[in-house]
């Protein structure tokens, strides 16, 4: 076989890996970048449930001590019942106790609502804490993972990048020219034959090309596309 053929084909595979590499590269950061904001998410609501945990708490208790203010008010005025003289007195006496208990009926509603949302508030912080936790574990172990395959990942970058410049120490410029303006404008620029065709551009192929091809000695490109014809029969 001719050398630079073999030299291109071991280009092409390089280049391959490393396209490869960049792709999953690109898409590391976006990852942990997604896994991040979400639990940001998951903090900013928890810690916007437990504000409002607090708020009701000091609102209960505010409502119980006003509560027990209004039973001592109205337990005063009727105890002062006994003592008017009049029935101006007597009626103003009454109207007031009617006020403080009708306030009373409304904080005692306003007491049950505040406990069942806060039962309800306790529930979900509970269920959110065990939430984030086990998101947190898990972004941490991603992050981890991802860290690990992105070490991986340069290792084999530079690894990569030191055969290509071995390999390409060995073409010839005329030929490496043309190689790296094909793979530039067509990614792939070393292609076999698939079904009498070129695999790159599909362009139909005549028989004494393909022959031509099929002894590996000559350097042929696709007259459609550009691409370095090679035989390769595992993909005939
Ligand atoms: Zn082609």
């Amino acid at each position: 076989m001719n050398n630079t053929l073999k030299f291109l084909i071991d280009l092409q595979e390089i280049d391959r890996q490393l396209f490869e590499i960049e792709e999953k590269k690109g898409s590391l950061p976006e990852k942990v970048e997604k896994l991040e904001s979400q639990a940001d998410i998951i903090k900013s609501e928890l810690d916007g449930s437990r504000a409002t945990y607090e708020e009701y708490q000091k609102e209960l208790i505010a409502t119980k001590g006003e509560l027990m203010d209004s039973a001592e008010k109205v337990k005063k005025y009727q105890d002062q019942l006994y003592l008017v003289t009049t029935n101006r007195e007597y009626d103003a006496l009454t109207n007031e106790i009617e006020t403080v208990k009708r306030n009373i009926a409304e904080m005692e509603a306003r007491q049950l609502t505040l406990e069942t949302a806060i039962e309800a508030l306790k529930e979900m912080i509970a269920s959110s804490e065990e939430q984030s936790t086990t998101f947190v574990e898990q972004l941490a172990a991603n992050r981890d993972e991802l860290k690990e395959k992105s070490d991986l990942t340069d290792a084999r970058q530079i690894e990569l990048e030191a055969e290509r410049k071995e390999l390409v120490a060995k073409i010839g410029e005329r030929y490496l020219r043309k190689y790296n303006r094909i793979l530039k404008a067509r990614r792939r620029a070393v292609v076999s034959i698939e079904r009498a065709a070129c695999a790159g551009c599909h362009k139909q192929l005549s028989p004494q090309i393909i022959y031509e091809i099929q002894q590996m000695d000559k350097f042929i490109e696709c007259e459609n596309c550009g691409r370095i014809l090679i035989y390769n029969p595992s993909e005939e």
